[in-house]
């Protein structure tokens, strides 16, 4: 199909970027690579007014580490992530993650904010920064605002994110060398969705893990933090036993649905697959 007949503007800056969402209301669309959007357009799911390209708004590009923190702008694409020395070097869990996501013509083109913003919850960004208790910098005509990871992701393709705003930036601490990650998924081919995924951190003392952050994704309707598994862990050596308490305690931390991919039978049974091989793969080395 094809999409319905719509307007198109190119703001050079986030003020007017802002501007035209405000003066369009709801008949505004922000796009960014398009890779979710234009899908939708075509399937007609979405018939907005207004194209609003914020594709030449140079504020919402690049990434940036100081004092310790990391700020992903908005308009980084897939393929910058994965180029990065940065993100290797400062936030692994993504550059682990980002080789997952689609192919590599997709990931040329789709940025984090359009993959924050649609928050499918099979994505693999949206469950990365809330393993790395993120942030997400939001704009909007009056000022900005910061909302942790953990209180964007609302639902089913639903955040916190209000009409006439507009994601800037995902922040988060740069990781320190006592943290360790790891990332696997399970999808039927390569690059598609994820029928289940995990994406884990770990802070390590001595030999004992001190936080565990593990958050599921493609099992419910949003990135969910398995906080029963990662109790089974905390304070304790990653021993196999342990593992495996953190394995059968996710009957209490998901509660996944049937989707077009799986039972919710089957996501739970991947889920529990998932945390006995990232979590025996983060045994001893550091990723
Ligand atoms: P767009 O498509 O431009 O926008 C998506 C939505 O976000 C729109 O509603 C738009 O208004 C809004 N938006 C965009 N940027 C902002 C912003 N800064 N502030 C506020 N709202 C904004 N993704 C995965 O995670 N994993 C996969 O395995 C995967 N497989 C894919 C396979 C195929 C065949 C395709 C076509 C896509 C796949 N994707 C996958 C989606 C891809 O990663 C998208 O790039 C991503 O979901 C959206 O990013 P985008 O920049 O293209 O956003």
């Amino acid at each position: 199909m094809k999409p319905p007949i719509f307007d198109y503007a190119k703001p050079a800056d986030l003020a007017e970027a802002l501007r035209l969402k405000a003066d369009h209301g709801d008949g505004g669309t922000f796009i960014a690579g398009g890779q979710s959007l234009v899908a939708t357009l075509n399937m007609r799911l979405s018939s907005p007014d207004i194209l609003i390209d914020i594709g030449g708004v140079e504020e919402l590009a690049g990434i940036e580490v100081s004092a310790g923190r990391v700020r992903i702008g908005a308009l980084t694409r897939h393929r910058e992530l994965e180029d990065s020395a940065d993100i290797a070097a400062h936030a692994p869990l993504i550059a682990q993650a980002i080789r997952q996501v689609a192919h590599p013509a997709i990931r040329n083109r789709g940025t984090i904010g359009g993959s924050i913003a649609f928050a499918d919850p099979a994505a693999e960004l949206p469950a990365c920064v809330l393993a790395l208790n993120g942030e997400i910098e939001i704009a909007r005509p009056d000022g900005r605002r910061k909302v942790a990871a953990g209180d964007f992701f609302k639902g089913l393709y639903d955040t916190d994110l209000g009409s006439g705003e507009i994601i800037t930036a995902v922040e988060f601490a740069a990781d320190s060398d006592d943290w360790r990650t790891g990332f696997d998924e399970l999808a039927r081919r390569h690059g598609d969705y994820a029928m289940a995924g995990l994406a884990a951190r770990l802070r390590i003392d001595g030999e004992t893990v001190a936080e565990a952050r593990l958050a599921y994704f493609a099992v419910g309707d949003k990135p969910v933090l398995g906080l029963g598994a990662g109790a089974e862990i905390t304070g304790k050596k990653l021993s196999p036993e342990a593992i495996e308490a953190a394995a059968a305690a996710l009957d209490g931390d998901l509660e996944p649905f049937d989707d077009l991919h799986s039972s919710a039978a089957m996501k739970q049974h991947l889920a529990g697959e998932l945390t006995r091989r990232v979590l025996g793969e983060m045994v001893g080395g550091a990723s």
